[in-house]
């Protein structure tokens, strides 16, 4: 998988599975557009790109905000041109249960989670038709597809992020566009540092992988989908998550 020249766009590359996916993208060769709510944090990822002989530029963008994500795109184009890849992988957690759930607690996942992808795909959208050319890949969960008690929020928010992907699949797949999601079981991230011990354990005794995964088993498969190689593939979502879910 070549991506040499072209420009990936990697929101939440300043931590866990997206700074991996952004120094993945870095080593395949392309030009990757770091993304994260800081600038300090996503020049981390972008310097580490650059000093083993990629490119990269850092950006700050609250992705869950429409006029970031205006203001993203029309730098990022100016300064790198149309994107070619795009992997919405932003996201957080505020996991309590529905009865203490917080209507922030709820707004906010969905926010950044699911409005942040939409945000994206469509700010890209234009760019991506006329060049006739575009993957999209969308990180959802696990936990969307099967829901987990505590997390209603994000279960809620990664459940409409696999209708997102289909949707974008069927509205842009004429004009080469691909859209995908990955599903993630539990990978070893600050997001996976909150979880109690017990259910790390759980997680171990119970995927036949007996680990939790890392961001390593991760960004291959975001690059499988970025490829040129995956063009007859959309509108799926890939489990990997060492087959806990099984
Ligand atoms: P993480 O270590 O907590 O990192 C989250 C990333 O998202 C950070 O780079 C953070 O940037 C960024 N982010 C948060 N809010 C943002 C916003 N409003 N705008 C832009 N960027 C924002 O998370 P992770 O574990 O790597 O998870 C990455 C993705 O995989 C998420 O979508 C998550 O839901 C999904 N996932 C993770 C697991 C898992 O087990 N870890 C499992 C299934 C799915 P800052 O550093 O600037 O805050």
């Amino acid at each position: 998988m070549n991506f040499k020249g072209r420009v990936v766009i990697v929101t939440g590359a300043s931590r866990g599975i997206g700074r991996e996916i952004a120094s993945s993208f870095g080593r395949a060769g392309a030009v990757v557009a770091c993304v994260a709510t800081s600038v300090k944090g996503a020049q981390a990822t972008a310097n580490e790109i650059t000093a083993s002989g990629g490119k990269a530029h850092a950006y700050a963008c609250d992705v869950s905000k429409s006029s970031d994500v205006e203001e993203l795109f029309k730098a990022l184009v100016e300064d790198l041109g149309t994107p070619a890849v795009i992997v919405n992988n932003a996201g957080i957690t505020r996991d309590t249960l529905i009865l203490r759930m917080s209507e922030d607690d709820w707004d906010q996942v969905q926010d950044v989670n699911l409005k942040g992808a939409f945000l994206m795909i469509r700010a890209a959208s234009k760019l991506m038709m006329k060049a006739r050319y575009g993957r999209i890949v969308n990180l959802t969960s696990v936990i969307g597809l099967g829901g987990g008690a505590g997390q209603a929020n994000y279960a809620a928010a990664k459940a409409g992020i696999v209708g997102l992907t289909k949707s974008v699949a069927k509205e842009f797949g004429s004009r080469n566009i691909t859209c995908n999601a990955i599903a993630p079981g539990f990978i070893e991230t600050d997001m996976t540092q909150k979880l109690p011990e017990e259910f790390r354990e759980f997680v171990k005794k119970n995927a036949p992988a007996g680990r939790l995964g890392t961001p390593t088993d991760i960004a291959p498969v975001v690059l499988f989908f970025a490829s040129e190689e995956a063009a007859y593939i959309t509108g799926q979502v890939l489990v990997v998550d060492g087959g806990l879910t099984l």
